[in-house]
């Protein structure tokens, strides 16, 4: 499990990377042509086998790139009601498996926390993600909490605008960040991992899912004493519909 785990996180990022580069490098291509069809009239007969071998390389490559652009094209996300409970008890039966044994996972769910509107896949890896930061920020041991509350704001904070929210927690009792390691977590390949072991790229892409789903991401953080991540994401009006009929997916009456 871990190792999947790990691999998930590499595959985001490697599709991330592939997205960039790919692009970058179609351009590159696109140059390199055109740089060599203004040649062409100037190449003497003698080369001009070299000159059609460059160019059919150059299309082979964009034929490539274009391969690589359809692969890496991050999924949409598809928000339907979720019913949290179910979702935790889910990211909770992988982390059995990915955290170690001095590690305690414990669960603090409200009795009457309501569904989130929010694509459930994205939301699961996640809370893995996050769940994955706690337990390498307790090498010693310590407890991971995951919570599930709601919570409402009358006024816009942050990227979260005024409204009904289902917020879900993960808290450990690990080494917390100092303000300087704080400020700059959801950059993109920021780490304080060892190489091979951290990406940089959990928190950025948690803190992306969360403000596209219209809710944000907050952290608070204690050197010495822990972290609690929080992801507020918006309340569902309709009831989740049941695991056994996905597609009986209700339609808000109003609002
Ligand atoms: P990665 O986990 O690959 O390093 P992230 O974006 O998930 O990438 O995290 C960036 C950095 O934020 C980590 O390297 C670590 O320094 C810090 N961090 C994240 N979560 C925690 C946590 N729960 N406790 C302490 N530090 C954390």
């Amino acid at each position: 499990a871990e190792a999947a785990l790990r691999r998930a996180q590499t595959l985001e990022a490697v599709g991330q990377l592939t997205a960039g580069v790919a692009h970058d490098f179609n351009n590159l291509l696109q140059a390199i042509r055109s740089g060599l069809y203004l040649l062409s009239p100037r190449v003497p007969e003698s080369s001009r086998k070299v000159l059609d071998a460059s160019l059919q390389a150059v299309d082979r490559g964009a034929k490539l790139v274009r391969q690589l652009m359809v692969f890496s094209r991050r999924e949409a996300l598809e928000p339907r009601p979720v019913d949290v409970r179910a979702l935790i008890a889910g990211v909770g039966e992988l982390l059995q498996k990915a955290v170690g044994a001095p590690v305690a996972i414990e669960t603090a769910i409200d009795a009457d926390v309501a569904p989130a509107l929010v694509d459930p896949t994205q939301a699961e890896l996640a809370m893995l993600n996050l769940a994955i930061n706690a337990r390498d920020a307790m090498p010693q041991g310590g407890t991971l909490t995951i919570g599930a509350r709601n919570a409402s704001l009358a006024e816009p904070q942050g990227a979260a605008p005024a409204g009904d929210y289902v917020v879900l927690s993960v808290s450990d009792t690990g080494m917390g960040m100092p303000p300087e390691v704080l400020e700059r977590v959801l950059e993109p390949f920021f780490t304080t991992k060892a190489v091979g072991k951290g990406t940089g790229l959990g928190l950025s892409m948690v803190h992306g899912f969360v403000t596209q789903s219209g809710g944000d991401l907050r952290i608070e953080s204690r050197p010495g004493l822990g972290t609690t991540v929080s992801l507020w994401l918006p309340r569902a009006v309709a009831a989740p519909a049941p695991e056994a009929e996905p597609s009986a997916a209700p339609a808000a009456p109003d609002a």
